[in-house]
């Protein structure tokens, strides 16, 4: 079997987190099995989706590496949807309906407010033919919904285990609107089956959309039901749902506004929620040998920003020079060089912080100077000009010498007056990117 995993974003909004979850999980799950991992759009709502956001999918989607072998739009096959719409109607496995929205709108506060489930009455399976025609002759056009049998439906879930659901507590689901565009439910259903989908893995807000769509699923096609792996949805770091601001925080903003690294966002989502430690990773390729979906545990994973800044953090440590050239430069940051980088990589949560230490060594910063004699022996063994590496080390061996001093008396007071700080940059990284003539005069202040 070769195995074809999906996601199917719609283009009405920003990819974010949840989102994002699934496809990572699904790109891991398709590498890892030498699978393929398809891009499909579920853009049939024309009102709703827009050619920019289906855009900024794709562009979120290849900022995280998550490249997709095969790419689909649900709005290119709008025939194919009628058609097996036409194949339903002819088995009578689906109804033609006529209330407004406002009518079961009505219909569900009705129900709600006798705290009974507010579960679609079929009154339009109970419509005899005079009457459907009587609406027809009025030109009022139908939905159509599927009609569910009402058995349990049952299968074995990649990650939640053996599932048995009744359907008698569900609405049959409407396939296709009354202005002739067929709902996402009805489309999934007919792309996974033609496209040969054979794995469903989704957030477990899908769950009841799966007894859905199993039933669909064996009114369409013969072929085998696809596996379902239903993740546990992310809660807040406070283990309360995630609220709007964060289940909507986008990828894009997470990008341009919080400076994030993609393989923070990858690393960190693709251990939440299993019994893997989460760690660094600078590779997806990484994540992909270390993926198993057995490794998923049941408990609730929480997404926290703090988790997702230090994540970023702690990548940005590890992230060699070569790698971020082009980053800098995209900051405007062109001119810090490879020893620069090592100083300060250890020091920055996001890209954009390397600028503060770049103001640091050029003098943008208040020295603290504790203790005047020591700092003007020490000046007045301060290496001449060029410096590299080397000359913090060759510097300290002489004040060493001189003054008797070591460890943190040594070097405590010449980085408070060198950066104004009681911490920060590796020196013999750092010291390099400042100027001598500058440096001399700090100290002999
Ligand atoms: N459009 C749905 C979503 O993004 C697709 C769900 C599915 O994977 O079937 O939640």
């Amino acid at each position: 079997m070769s195995v074809l995993v999906r996601i199917a974003p719609s283009p009405t909004g920003l990819l974010h987190i949840g989102n994002i979850r699934a496809a990572l999980f699904n790109y891991l799950f398709a590498r890892k099995l030498g699978g393929r991992f398809m891009l499909r759009l579920d853009d049939t709502d024309s009102t709703r989706s827009s050619a920019e956001y289906a855009q900024a999918i794709q562009r979120d989607l290849s900022w995280l590496g998550l490249t997709w072998d095969l790419f689909g739009r649900q709005s290119d096959r709008l025939a194919r949807y009628a058609e097996v719409l036409g194949e339903l109607k002819n088995k009578g496995l689906v109804y033609p309906c006529y209330e407004t929205q406002a009518e079961l709108d009505l219909k569900r506060k009705t129900l709600l407010g006798r705290g009974l489930p507010p579960v679609y009455d079929r009154a339009a399976l109970r419509l005899t033919d005079a009457d459907r025609a009587a609406r027809d002759a009025q030109g009022i056009k139908p939905h159509w919904r599927f009609k569910l049998e009402h058995t349990e439906t049952v299968w074995d879930d990649l990650i939640q285990g053996p599932k048995s659901l009744p359907a008698a507590s569900l609405s049959d689901p409407v396939l296709v609107r009354a202005d002739g565009v067929p709902l996402y439910t009805f489309c999934s259903v007919v792309d996974d089956a033609d496209d040969g989908t054979t794995h469903v893995i989704r957030g477990a807000d899908h769950v009841t959309n799966t007894v859905v769509q199993i039933q669909l699923w064996q009114a369409v096609t013969s072929a085998p039901v696809p596996i379902f792996a239903h993740m546990p949805l992310l809660v807040s770091a406070t283990g309360l749902e995630m609220s709007k601001r964060l289940g909507t925080l986008s990828i894009a903003s997470m990008r341009e506004e919080m400076g994030i690294e993609p393989m923070a966002i990858n690393a960190l989502l693709a251990k939440l929620g299993t019994s893997d430690p989460v760690a660094p990773r600078l590779s997806l390729d990484e994540l992909v040998q270390e993926f198993d979906m057995a490794r998923i545990s049941h408990a609730t994973p929480k997404f926290d920003l703090e988790d997702l800044r230090s994540m970023n953090a702690k990548i940005l440590h590890l992230t060699p020079f070569a790698s971020v050239l082009d980053r800098l430069a995209a900051q405007g940051l062109e001119s810090v060089d490879e020893t620069f980088w090592k100083a300060v990589r250890a020091n920055i949560e996001k890209i954009a912080d390397v600028r503060n230490w770049q103001r640091i060594a050029q003098g943008d910063y208040s020295p603290v100077l504790t203790e005047p004699d020591f700092l003007k022996e020490a000046a007045a063994l301060l290496p001449l000009a060029p410096w590299d590496e080397t000359t913090w080390g060759t510097w300290m061996d002489g004040v060493k010498a001189r003054t008797g001093r070591k460890g943190k008396e040594l070097f405590r007071p010449l980085r408070l007056a060198l950066t104004g700080l009681d911490h920060g940059p590796e020196m013999k990284y750092f010291l390099p990117a400042m100027d001598r003539d500058r440096v001399l005069s700090v100290l002999e202040q």
